[in-house]
């Protein structure tokens, strides 16, 4: 089939490459121009395991292009994808300006065939029609006198770091329309997928696929990501009660997931949770639940909890360290989660807020974050080339991020550099055994200390 794509960030550049790889002749469309030379170069603009590769081999086959010109990617696909950026406004709602730029230029460009306009953007509930009136509002301005499309809603679940992964093995896929031949052109697009022809596990039963209308498959996105939002706060808030009463949350944890109504996902206590999706799209669903007249207030302590929950590595350090005015801090990791270079968002950024606002000097050390990123927000700390160089003169060091080499650190070399070896475990990923083998006072998150 003949797709397009606009917008290739984590999102639609993911999309656009494993259509690609099952066989649908894919073009992606960016208005960042650099961006679009960059992929057209074969580079791929973001760090996702596999993707630079999958991505060469598609070009290379013929399937896969890039451009910056929204016309030739309206008149090529017969599917065009938004997948732009909704960040949220100061007031927590969606910002759709991106998507209503995309949704008009659309309209602008269609040429008389028929076309499915597939949001695959988060956004607001009730965008869908909102979309179908800004495209028909373009076509008055652009050549089409008679645009013939349908708007479909279909979300995406796919987690950064494991995005190709996900794509090819999803849980479910969502198609919201009120169109049979939107619907049936997009049972077409994914049956490789729904048949797990490209599956790491071709041996499950197909992926469901769930049909909706448009306004409940936009409202199962948000849903999907306040509930794991809010089981992660959860678990941290039952790790601040075990902190208090000398319980071990990891042990609660394991004792309540093994209930299969509970689960053992998303129960890991940690320093909360961040990145480009979960903050924003809890606050824009509180948002619409305001709009609409009701008070989402376990939403609200959802995001309460984890406000707070992001800066209980400062406590920790506090307890132990005093006074941090003058004291020099390393984070092991900065992205809001291993596998990606995405800092939005990121829990790390609040830390170093609060640990530069008390007087402490900040360190980290980022497989993925070099100090040639030019990140305003990261302008006050020093980004160290690895995790020797970090440990080098600190006074603590804070697990932010769980990337697996963290795992498999020399932590009796990085505690012979230290000041006074602590480690505050923000993910709870370490053997606290073994770091205090090797000479670190260890402090968990919800775990009681070391006998
Ligand atoms: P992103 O910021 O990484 O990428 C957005 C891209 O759109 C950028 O490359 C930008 O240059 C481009 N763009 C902006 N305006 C454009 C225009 N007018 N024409 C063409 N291109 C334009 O965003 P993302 O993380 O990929 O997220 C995209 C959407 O998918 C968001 O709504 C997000 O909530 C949703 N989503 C994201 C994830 C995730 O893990 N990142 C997961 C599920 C859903």
């Amino acid at each position: 089939m003949q797709v397009c794509v606009i917008g290739t960030g984590y999102v639609g550049l993911v999309t656009g490459v494993c259509l690609a790889q099952i066989g649908h002749q894919v073009i992606c469309v960016d208005n960042d121009v650099e961006k679009v030379k960059l992929m057209q170069s074969g580079q791929s603009p973001i760090f996702e395991p596999g993707l630079s590769q999958m991505m060469t081999a598609n070009m290379e086959a013929g399937r896969l292009e890039f451009t910056a010109d929204l016309q030739v990617g309206v008149d090529r696909g017969e599917i065009l994808f938004i997948a732009v950026g909704t960040p949220a406004l100061p007031s927590g709602a969606s910002d759709t300006r991106y998507v209503e730029a995309v949704a008009r230029g659309i309209g602008q460009h269609l040429n008389g065939g028929y076309k499915v306009i597939v949001n695959k953007s988060t956004v607001p509930i009730g965008s869908g029609d909102w979309v179908r009136r800004i495209v028909l509002d373009g076509a008055a301005e652009g050549r089409s006198e008679t645009p013939s499309f349908d708007v479909v809603s279909n979300p995406e679940f796919l987690r950064e770091g494991s995005a190709i992964y996900d794509t090819f093995n999803p849980d479910r896929i969502v198609i919201g329309s009120s169109s049979e031949r939107a619907i049936d052109l997009m049972q077409q697009l994914y049956a490789p997928i729904v048949t797990r022809q490209f599956a790491q596990y071709p041996d499950l039963p197909p992926v469901p696929v769930l049909v909706t209308d448009l306004t409940s498959a936009e409202t199962i996105k948000y849903a999907a990501n306040a509930f794991l939002a809010t089981k992660i706060s959860f678990i941290n808030e039952v790790g601040n009660i075990c902190d208090r009463v000398g319980a071990d949350v990891t042990l609660v944890a394991k004792g309540i997931g093994l209930d299969t109504r509970i689960g053992n996902k998303f129960l890991q206590a940690g320093i909360g949770w961040g990145g480009s999706c979960f903050p924003k799209d809890v606050s824009a669903l509180v948002h619409t639940a305001t709009d609409y007249g009701y008070n989402a207030q376990l939403l609200k302590a959802t995001i309460e909890t984890n406000r707070q929950q992001r800066l209980i590595a400062i406590d920790k350090l506090q307890q132990v360290l005093k006074i941090l005015k003058g004291k020099t801090v390393g984070l092991l990791g900065l992205t809001f989660k291993p596998d990606t270079d995405d800092l939005r968002d990121a829990p790390a950024l609040d830390l170093i807020d609060r640990l530069t606002h008390l007087g402490a000097k900040v360190k980290a050390y980022d497989p993925l974050i070099s100090s040639d990123c030019n990140r305003p927000d990261l302008a006050k700390i020093t980004l160290t080339a690895n995790a020797q160089e970090l440990a080098s003169g600190c006074d603590a060091l804070v697990l932010v991020t769980e990337w697996q080499e963290f795992q498999e650190l020399d932590y009796a070399l990085l505690a012979s550099l230290m000041e006074r070896p602590t480690i505050v475990d923000g993910r709870n990923y370490l053997d606290a055994r073994s770091l205090a083998n090797a000479g670190f006072d260890y402090i968990g998150i919800g775990r009681p200390p070391l006998d």
